[in-house]
């Protein structure tokens, strides 16, 4: 299966996708994790990424563009995988369109997780990571035993430069601005599946899988 997941930061799109292709053996590909991997690996591009990044800005498209083409070329991405924060721009679902074409392999389906602002901002502000292990936690919601290190390797956790209220603030102006009319691209393929994203992680991931039938 072919799906890209779509929704505003915060809205769990992350935890979705990484679960909803465990179930489907698919590979998980998020732009986001990409490039905090360029970033962390201290590559050009990684450095050249980070400045807009910390500023809550897009990456420019080409960059975008090339990096998802390198990705989906590799041979776990035949047989599916789940696009998480790509399409982000109108010119971005052009070149994913061309390059599905070209293959000859089209989007099943595009899954948008609707939730609340107020219930992003949230959710955002509460993120923390192991910056060793990468593991997520919510200060609310999921938080670790000990204060604020991981549960797993007692590393203090972190807060992604990103989450920071001022940068979350522009992020989410940003998408609404860019990205939300994306998915109307999609719409007259009737392939869009419009999921409330406002409950327990379970049962918004039970909500995806009623909709897709798997
Ligand atoms: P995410 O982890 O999806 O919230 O992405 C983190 C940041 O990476 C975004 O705020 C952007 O700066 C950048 N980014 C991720 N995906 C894209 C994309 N498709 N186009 C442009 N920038 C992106």
């Amino acid at each position: 299966m072919r799906l890209l997941m779509a929704g505003s930061p915060g809205s769990g799109k992350g935890t979705h996708s990484r679960r909803l292709g465990e179930h489907l053996n698919v590979p998980h590909i998020a732009t986001g994790d990409l490039l905090r991997e360029q970033v962390s690996l201290g590559t050009p591009l990684g450095r050249n990424a980070q400045t807009f990044m910390d500023r809550g800005d897009y990456v420019p498209d080409d960059v975008m563009v090339a990096m998802i083409k390198d990705r989906l070329a590799q041979p776990d991405a035949q047989k599916g995988f789940i696009l998480d924060g790509f399409p982000r721009t109108q010119g971005q679902a052009d070149s994913l369109d061309k390059m599905l074409a070209d293959l000859g392999t089209p989007i099943d389906a595009v899954i948008v997780l609707e939730v609340p602002t107020e219930e992003m901002v949230r959710r955002l502000s509460g993120r923390r990571t192991c910056p060793t292990c990468q593991r997520p936690y919510h200060m609310d919601d999921e938080p670790p035993k000990d204060d604020e290190t991981c549960d797993d390797d007692g590393t203090k956790l972190e807060r992604r430069a990103d989450d920071e209220p001022d940068t979350v603030r522009h992020r989410l102006k940003v998408y609404a601005d860019r990205t939300a009319g994306v998915v109307e691209h999609y719409d007259t393929d009737s392939v869009v599946k419009r999921i409330n994203g406002e409950a327990s992680v379970d049962e918004v991931q039970e909500r995806i899988r009623t909709a897709l039938g798997v």
